[in-house]
């Protein structure tokens, strides 16, 4: 019953819940002290409707575990358009 695929090609998205996010490859900016990170070709979940994105959680998890321990943080500290920005709701992946 809780079984999940392991890469679903499309979920259901949870903002307009009308379209389905698909998995894209974005780049991804992040920063890391004063340095701006910026990992291309990063999985997310864009919503073909409202473009709702969402970065992978596991893509994300692996990427705070390179660059540990200033990651995990949002890029969003700085002036300007935030970027979008992973939404906080505590799932967790759960690595093995
Ligand atoms: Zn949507």
């Amino acid at each position: 019953m809780t079984k999940e695929p392991d890469s679903p090609p499309a979920i259901p998205c949870p903002e307009c819940q009308a379209g389905l996010m698909r998995l894209r490859y974005l780049t991804y900016f992040t920063w890391l002290g004063d340095e701006l990170i910026t990992v291309p070709d990063f999985p997310a979940w864009v919503c073909d409707v409202c473009g709702r994105r969402e970065y992978d959680q596991r893509a994300l998890g692996w990427l705070s575990t390179l660059l540990n321990p200033t990651a995990g943080r949002p890029a969003s500290r700085r002036r300007g358009q935030p970027p979008a920005r992973p939404k906080r709701d505590g799932t967790r992946p759960s690595p093995k």
